[in-house]
Order: structure tokens, then sequence, then C-alpha cells
């Protein structure tokens, strides 16, 4: 995990549709032109604007609401020059290749987007390149990277990304995305020194950055200070904003547990409700949770906000009813901001 964030990045999650057609959860990431997706149902209502700044798409399973979006993305990205990194669940290689051989690659020598493949196992990730230039054929066998599921998935210097294996009689991947913590000078601390604003600021919130030895002085209006005594009074930690998603997924004693501590302390919980406590005989047949549950998972873990969304069909002109389900369980619900 990096600390070199000294702003604290607040990410704003929409649903690209409403929360009874296909998911898709965008998160741009502030202050840079990059946008993960989790998931990839249908998604005409992106911008185009939009898919140029993907970076990251992360597939929670391959059934056709969840993917389908694919080849929309790719034939929108096709002129740009860049390396989409794209994951998903044991499977998922073959899942990308079917759709990229389904095309006719003759004019590849003009094409520059890239895909890199990872494949998620519950002990280790596989990785496979498809390069336009080669006509997205890669016959060679995956690279395999050791890694533990309790490591990030994806990390860059702004977020880290988790998983998590769910039961969708198919393993399904639950997502989470931390944003890195970010560090401020606390103003009452200074005045109470004496001390005012100065570039000695940002020269302490580099030692966090850099683990510079805590016995270090620094100079500030000519006075020298001792910087880990500094660092300890003035520099105060915002832990980062926690996106988690979950969808199709059952919910019994295998997963009930992992899904708590997934989930605990999320800012925005992002979950499936498909189905009425009334219909959680479907519910469990189908793999897939009830508003009921999904609340469940949002107390035991204490997020701040559920967002309800993956809603069954069958509820058409009455999805209020699953809000008011899982309200009865945990109150902190919020209707989910779609995608203009
Ligand atoms: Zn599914
Ligand atoms: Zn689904």
């Amino acid at each position: 995990m990096c600390t070199s964030n000294f702003q604290p990045m607040k990410m704003k999650p929409v649903l690209v549709n409403p929360e009874f057609q296909d998911p898709i959860l965008a998160v741009p990431i502030p202050q840079k032109s990059e946008m993960l997706l989790f998931d990839l149902g249908y998604c005409f209502r992106l911008k185009i604007r939009d898919i140029q700044k993907i970076s990251k798409i992360f597939i929670t399973h391959t059934h056709i609401d969840h993917f389908a979006g694919f080849d929309h993305i790719l034939r929108l990205s096709i002129d740009m020059k860049k390396t989409i990194s794209i994951y998903g669940p044991p499977g998922f290689i073959g899942n990308v290749q079917g759709k990229l051989s389904g095309y006719y690659w003759n004019l590849k020598d003009s094409i520059n987007l890239n895909y890199d493949v990872f494949e998620i196992h519950r002990d280790k990730m596989l990785r496979k390149r498809f390069r336009a230039r080669d006509g997205y054929i890669n016959d060679n066998l995956p690279e395999v990277i050791p890694w533990d599921i309790n490591d990030p998935i994806a990390e860059t210097d702004d977020y880290s990304v988790y998983t998590v294996f769910l039961e969708h009689r198919m393993p399904v991947l639950g997502y989470k995305i931390k944003a890195d913590d970010s560090y401020n000078a606390d103003k009452s601390a200074m005045d109470s020194m004496n001390l005012s604003p100065g570039k000695w600021v940002g020269e302490l919130k580099k030692r966090l950055q850099n683990d510079l030895p805590d016995n270090d002085e620094i100079e500030i209006d000519g006075k020298k200070y001792n910087a880990g005594k500094l660092l300890k009074k003035l520099i105060k930690k915002s832990p980062g904003h926690v996106i988690t998603y979950v969808v199709d997924t059952i919910f019994n004693k295998k997963t009930a547990g992992p899904l708590k501590n997934f989930v605990s302390g999320s800012d925005y919980f992002f979950c499936e409700c498909a189905y009425l406590t009334s219909e959680r005989e479907l519910a469990r047949r189908n793999y897939h949770l009830t508003a009921r549950q999904a609340g469940t998972i949002a107390k035991e873990g204490e997020v701040k906000t559920l967002i309800p969304f993956h809603f069954s069909r069958r509820y058409e002109g009455k999805y209020h009813k699953l809000y008011e389900e899982v309200r009865e369980v945990f109150p902190n619900v919020e209707k989910a901001k779609t995608y203009l």
C-alpha cells in the first residue's frame, strides 16, 4: 500500500445503468484521467470520453449480463494506443480469448490496443497478454504470478484493488477498491506550537512517503525540531475511501464470514438485492442474495452506506419493496447515483 497521497481521495462511484438493469459500476479516479469499471453488462450509456479513460476492468463472472459489454468497449477503444488490464475468475482468459478471436483482424497493423488479462485463482494469478499486432492471438501458456488472497490484485500510487471468492454455482469474485490513506497537517496543533504553514509541511509529509528516519531534524523559521515528534503531533492520517462491490452470490455458512470481513468498514457497499425474503428459496436455488441478506452483510460489516442494485426484473413497478426490506435490517441505504 502506497502512502503518497496528501489530499484525501474521495471516489465518486456511479452505476452506469439503473439499478434494475445490467450491472456496471464506474469509478473515476479523482484528478486522473482514469476510469475503472466493475462488471461490463449492457453499456451503451457510457460516454466515449469515459470509455477512453478506462484503464482496468474487473469482472465478477462471465454471465452474459456481466460481460456482454466487452465488445462495445473493444469497438470504441480500438483506435487508442493503450493496454487495458482486465481481471476475472478461473476460466477468464479463455472467455476473453473467445471474444477477441470472434473478429477478423487483418487490418491489425493500424491497431495499438492491447489487453492484459488476469485470471484470478485462490492461490495465484494467471496473466496472458493479447496484442493487436499479433491479431490478438497468443498460444503461449499464461504467466503464473504468485499471489495471496490478502494481497491486492492491482495497485497504483492512488489505490489498491482486492478480491474475495464467492459462490454462484461457479466462483464469483467480489471486489474492493481502497484509496490510499492521505496525510494532512492538523491546523489547531500547528497553532498551539505557534507554527505557520510553509514548505516544511510538505517536507514533513514526504518523510512519511520516503520512510526517512524519525530522529532527523527539520528547520522551521530558523528553529530546529525533531521530525519524528513533529510528525506524530501535526500530521493526521485520513483513511482512504473504500468501495466494495458484491453481486451474484449465495448467502450461507461458507460465504457469510468472508463477506462480512471483506465489506467491513466500507464507505460505499454496492450489493445485489435480487429477491425479496418471501422468495428466499428462489434466491437460494439461483445462488443470489435477498434484500434482507444484503442488509445483514452491511450491518455485520458495519459499512457506512449500502447501495442496493441488480434487482430481479420480477419486481418491476415495485422495486420500492426491495428498498423497504433492506432498510428494515440496515437503515443507511442510498439509491444508486446513475450515469447521465
Ligand atoms: Zn450471475
Ligand atoms: Zn447477475
